[in-house]
């Protein structure tokens, strides 16, 4: 892609009432557009994070035999009120809307209701069992604090699976599969060495629900960890999971974290109320056991903003950074040589961006830095005189000058 071809530019105007690091840093560098508070737009950048985070969920859901659809945000009430979490008063975040003829409509914040309607007319026998299903949706809830950029939207994208079971064991086995498979996007993602599975409330069939915190200093929650012992515990669960765990709180660490993921083992509690069943190798009914499982897309990409940024700007990991390589052509000559440079990469599929504007190098060096590309390749005149490309990392800043074969041999190139 070319800068002059991308329709955002960097800029230093934020609005007034935006205070979080995440939002501040991905507005300026013009990866997301800022409609109200907790309301974002995702700009051709930014879309390209959010994709390479999904993909990266994807791939591991894929992984432990989950299957992808799309769900309707569109919810009828009625099945809601089957698990009496249509009221305002036990669910404090629905954006609730009608249709013409007064029907009630709930706009998703969850998918548990959904799925299971839609799954009791699907399975009847054990032999239907397990199913494993997940979507990446935006999720609306009504919150009440937006404050925190995206790492809280009011629209959010987020992945949420569900998995249904004929026995317990089975549930549990596949819950323990979904663990890993978490704790595989999360060390992709670049923040697996910050992120502990953490004792949480919530549990239905189990005590506690478990959910991923990333220590984080722009996050919402309280975390107590033990860093050698691998342990951490929600604040709100605090001195019932240390009674469980056999550890006091003195030895634990108190941290700030964000909740990037969380997952529930909800027993039969879910299917009871919905009277979700299939019939058993002796044909009588069971009800189903259910699994949910979510991770917070722009959450985490709001989480990683954060965590990875400097004064100058933001410092993508490899695996979810818009484009690999921030292309400066500087003069006349650099400016032919860029052009060939960049044909030749895109051609054999390296994701660069190029600068080619009409701007000042500096200009274009801080833009390359603010927008946290993870290798910026500089040709200028006098670089193309010695037959050499500068290569500067943007994450450790070490610079290097290249002999084309040199730069080919580091991007992994055949040229
Ligand atoms: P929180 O306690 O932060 O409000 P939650 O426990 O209500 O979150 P879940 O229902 O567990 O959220 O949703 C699954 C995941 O979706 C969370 O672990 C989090 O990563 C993400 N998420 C939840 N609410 C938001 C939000 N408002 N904005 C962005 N991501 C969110
Ligand atoms: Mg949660």
């Amino acid at each position: 892609m070319k800068r002059t071809q991308l329709l955002t530019k960097t800029t230093k105007n934020l609005p007034a009432d935006e205070t979080s690091k995440n939002a501040q840093l991905l507005i300026q560098a013009g990866y997301i557009h800022k409609e109200m508070a907790g309301v974002y737009t995702y700009l051709p950048l930014g879309l390209r994070v959010v994709e390479k985070i999904k993909q990266i969920v994807r791939e591991e859901m894929n992984k432990i035999n989950s299957s992808e659809l799309i769900m309707t945000n569109l919810q009828p009430a009625d099945r809601w009120q089957e698990t009496h979490r249509w009221s305002d008063e036990v669910v404090d975040i629905w954006f609730k809307t009608r249709l013409k003829d007064e029907t009630e409509l709930g706009l998703a914040w969850s998918h548990e209701e959904a799925v299971i309607n839609m799954m009791r007319g699907q399975i009847t026998s054990y032999r239907d069992l397990p199913v494993s299903l997940y979507q990446f949706q935006a999720k609306l809830r009504n919150e009440l604090r937006a404050k925190s950029g995206i790492m809280r939207g009011r629209e959010f994208v987020m992945k949420d699976m569900y998995s249904m079971h004929a026995t317990a064991e089975d549930l549990a086995t596949y819950y323990d599969q979904a663990i890993e498979a978490y704790k595989r996007v999360y060390d992709r993602l670049g923040i697996g060495d910050d992120t502990y599975v953490t004792f949480a409330s919530g549990g239905a069939f189990t005590k506690f629900s478990h959910e991923f915190q990333t220590v984080c200093e722009a996050g919402e929650d309280i975390l107590y960890v033990h860093r050698e012992k691998n342990i951490a515990v929600n604040e709100e669960v605090l001195e019932e999971a240390c009674e469980e765990l056999k550890i006091d709180k003195s030895e634990l660490e108190k941290v700030k974290s964000a909740e990037v993921g969380n997952i529930f083992n909800f027993g039969t509690d879910k299917s009871k109320d919905m009277n979700f069943t299939y019939a058993d190798d002796q044909d009588q009914h069971q009800h189903v056991y259910l699994g949910s499982y979510g991770i917070g897309i722009t959450r985490a990409m709001g989480v990683i903003a954060e965590k990875f940024s400097d004064e100058k700007g933001l410092i993508w990991p490899k695996a979810i950074a818009p484009y690999q390589i921030y292309l400066v052509s500087i003069g006349e000559q650099g400016s032919r040589e860029a052009d060939k440079l960049y044909q030749t990469l895109t051609d054999q599929g390296v994701e660069v961006l190029y600068d080619d504007r009409d701007i000042r190098p500096g200009q274009k060096f801080a833009d390359a830095e603010l927008l946290g590309i993870p290798l910026r390749i500089t040709v200028s005149d006098r670089l193309v005189e010695q037959s050499k490309y500068e290569i500067t990392n943007r994450k450790t800043g070490e610079n290097s000058m290249l002999t084309f074969t040199e730069l080919a041999d580091t991007l992994g190139t055949h040229v």
